[in-house]
C-alpha cells in the first residue's frame, strides 16, 4: 500500500503527530495548514471510525473552511490511503472478519497509553506506550489505564451526549458508525475499576450488557460503580434476538436492529439504583452468609402474621436468642423444650416443679 506517513509509530499515532492534531471538538483538532486561508484558530478536524470494511479503523479529515479535505492532506504532504489504518492491496481477497486489529487507549490528552492487539483466533496481547523511548513495550507493566476513546468521551459528557458502556472495543466502534459516543474498558469483563468512574462524572449512561452471564454481571458491576457519579445509569441486559453470548455489533449488524430500538430499550429500563445494587449484590455473593439487602426492599416485603409456640417468647421458625454468657441461655430453652414436650404451662408455677 503507498503511503506516504512516516514508519515507525502506530498509524493512529502516526497520523496524530504528522497533523500535529489536539483533543478537540468530537475529537482532535488541527491547522489545516493549506496556504489557502490563515488558519490561526485550527479549520480542520479529525475524528476516527471503524473503516467500512471493518479492517480497521478510517481517519475523517475535514476543513470547514476549504469544505473537504484534499488541500488539508496535500499541505501535510499526505495521501487519501493515509486515512485507513490498514488498506486493502490489489491482490488481497475480501474479507470481512478483522485479521488482527490494534485498539489504541490513550490519556485524557489523546496521547497513547496502552494497547491491545487482537489477534486472529480471538486471543488479546496488551501492550503500554514508552513515552522515553517512544516504543510499544510488552504488557501492561502496571501502567495507569483508561477507557477507550477517552478525549472523545470527555468531550460528548460535557457536550451532555448520552454514553454508552459496552464490553469491548469492537462494540465500541461499531456504535461510533451510528455516531452514538462509546466506551469500554480495557481487558473486557470483569476488569472494569472504580477509578474509570470519574471520567463519566455527570453523564447520563446506558450500559449495554453483552447477553451470557458474565455480561450481565459486568455491566451491573459498571452500574454499580456508576452510580452517584454518573447522572443516571440505564442497564440493558436483552437485545431483541440476540444468542448466547451476542452483542451489540450482532444486534446492530446482523440482527436487524436500529439506533431508534436501541433507544428506546435504554429509554425504557428504569434508572440503575440502590435497589439494584442489592440485587445484585445478593447475586454476586454466592454465599448466603453474605446475603445483604436494602432497608427498602426490606421494608417492601410482606411478613405473615407471627404464631407463638410460647406466647411473645418463641414464634414458629428459627429463632436467636440472645443472652450473656453462663446467663442460662441453655437451661432457658431446656426448661421450654420440656414444657412444650409435656404441654405444661411456661412460666407457670408449677413449670420449674
Ligand atoms: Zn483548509
Amino acid at each position: 500500500m503507498y503511503r506516504k506517513l512516516p514508519e515507525g509509530l502506530p498509524w493512529r499515532e502516526a497520523l496524530l503527530s504528522t497533523l500535529r492534531a489536539r483533543p478537540g471538538g468530537q475529537g482532535y483538532k488541527f491547522s489545516c495548514a493549506s496556504p489557502g486561508h490563515p488558519d490561526e484558530n485550527p479549520s480542520a478536524t479529525l475524528t476516527f471510525k471503524l473503516a467500512p470494511d471493518n479492517r480497521g479503523d478510517m481517519a475523517l479529515v475535514y476543513c470547514h473552511v476549504c469544505k473537504g479535505n484534499q488541500p488539508t492532506l496535500a499541505a501535510h504532504d499526505l495521501v487519501p490511503s493515509d486515512l485507513f489504518e490498514y488498506s486493502k492491496a490489489a491482490d488481497e481477497p475480501e474479507t470481512s472478519k478483522p485479521i488482527e486489529r490494534y485498539h489504541v487507549y490513550t490519556d485524557e490528552e489523546g496521547r497513547p497509553a496502552h494497547r491491545v492487539k487482537r489477534n486472529a483466533g480471538k486471543t488479546f496481547q496488551q501492550s503500554r506506550w514508552d513515552q522515553s523511548s517512544e516504543r510499544w513495550h510488552s504488557g501492561l507493566g502496571g501502567c495507569k489505564t483508561y477507557l477507550y476513546r477517552l478525549p472523545s468521551i470527555l468531550t460528548a459528557v460535557k457536550n451532555g451526549q448520552v454514553i454508552f458502556v459496552v464490553e469491548g472495543e469492537k462494540d465500541v466502534e461499531t456504535l461510533e458508525r451510528f455516531d452514538l459516543s462509546a466506551t469500554c474498558n480495557p481487558m473486557g469483563a470483569d476488569a472494569w475499576r472504580p477509578e474509570y468512574s470519574q471520567y463519566l462524572a455527570g453523564a447520563e449512561v446506558v450500559v449495554i450488557a453483552d447477553n451470557d452471564d458474565p455480561g450481565r454481571r459486568h455491566a451491573k458491576k459498571v452500574a454499580s460503580s456508576l452510580l452517584g457519579t454518573a447522572k443516571s445509569v440505564r442497564v440493558v441486559t436483552s437485545l431483541p434476538g440476540a444468542k448466547e453470548g451476542g452483542d451489540v455489533t450482532d444486534y446492530l449488524l446482523k440482527n436487524g436492529g436500529t439506533i431508534e430500538e436501541l433507544r428506546r430499550l435504554a429509554e425504557e429500563q428504569s434508572p440503575f439504583g440502590d435497589r439494584d445494587l442489592a440485587t445484585q449484590e445478593t447475586i454476586a455473593s454466592k454465599s448466603p452468609q453474605s446475603w445483604t439487602f436494602a432497608l427498602s426492599d426490606f421494608l417492601d416485603l410482606d411478613f405473615p402474621e407471627a404464631r407463638f409456640l410460647v406466647e411473645g417468647v418463641l414464634p414458629e421458625g428459627v429463632t436467636l436468642l440472645g443472652g450473656r454468657a453462663k446467663a442460662g441461655k441453655t437451661y432457658l430453652l431446656f426448661g421450654l423444650s420440656v414444657a412444650l414436650a409435656c404441654d405444661l404451662e411456661p412460666f407457670s408455677e408449677n413449670w420449674d416443679g
